[in-house]
């Protein structure tokens, strides 16, 4: 089976400071990879770094099997341009935190805006997906409303719809519940969870343990920028094997 993510070596720095220090890891494809670690580990700017967002500095990087950000022609690497950048960005679901909607859209309007915009789908058909992937979430009855008028919680699954509209071979999560009322935290893992038995690659950085124990098929827990731990979510939680893996787990359990 081909990986669907490799990071092979990845180093990413800010200036002076060294954020990623050579990630090694392996995605496989249809497989939800939990990632875990405490603030400031580089969670998210590894998420950025296989979206395009940031570039890396040393080490390979594949998505499906392409180098992110170059062509490889022979033996020579050649950047990507913006519009090629551009076309594999649209097959990677990103999201965030703060769900990021359009204010002054509807919930379909904001599902049917990428494929209508980017894609070039025609409005009738993008309203009809958008329309689908509304019920997927189960927010049919949400359709017309604004994101002022949704819970986080609603708004988040409406950002889910979103990014499932441009059919995404990989779908990235960064922290999607962590702005949430507790209460409200249970219906976007469902929506995740429904999306995992459907078969989705997904990379998933969460606090949520139950949904890394229940629903990971891997996890790697990071710590400043190396990858400390990975393996079967249930062994490493229930017994992890480094000590800083141990005393973070400690805090978040
Ligand atoms: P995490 O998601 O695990 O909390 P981040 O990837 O957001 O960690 O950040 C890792 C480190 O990189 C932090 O120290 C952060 O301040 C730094 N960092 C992230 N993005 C930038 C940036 N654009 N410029 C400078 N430093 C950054
Ligand atoms: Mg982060």
């Amino acid at each position: 089976m081909t990986a669907m993510v490799k990071a092979e070596g990845v180093h990413k720095s800010f200036g002076q400071v060294e954020v990623l220090k050579g990630i090694d890891l392996e995605v496989a494809t249809g497989e939800v990879f939990c990632l875990i670690g405490p603030s400031g580990s580089g969670k998210s700017t590894f998420l950025r770094c296989i979206n395009h967002l940031e570039k890396i500095n040393a080490g390979r990087l594949y998505v499906d099997g392409d180098l992110v950000g170059y062509r490889q022609k022979g033996d020579k690497l050649y950047e990507l341009k913006d519009a090629e950048v551009a076309l594999k960005r649209r097959d990677i679901g990103m999201v965030f935190q703060r769900f990021n909607l359009f204010p002054h859209k509807t919930a379909l309007e904001n599902v049917m805006e990428a494929p209508v915009q980017v894609r070039g789908v025609s409005k009738a058909a993008a309203r009809e997906r958008a329309g689908q992937l509304l019920e997927r979430v189960g927010l049919s009855d949400k359709a017309g409303n604004y994101p002022s008028q949704l819970s986080g919680g609603q708004q988040q699954r409406v950002a889910i719809a979103r990014a499932l509209a441009m059919d995404p071979k990989l779908m990235l999560f960064d922290e999607p519940t962590s702005a949430l009322d507790p209460e409200l935290v249970g219906e976007v893992l469902d929506v995740m969870r429904q999306l995992a038995e459907e078969g989705m690659t997904m990379i998933v950085v969460t606090h949520e343990m139950g949904f890394a124990r229940e629903v990971g098929d891997s996890l790697v827990f990071m710590d400043g920028g190396v990858v400390v731990e990975a393996g079967d979510p249930r062994e490493v939680l229930t017994s992890p094997r480094h000590e800083r893996t141990q005393s973070f787990l400690s805090k978040v359990l």
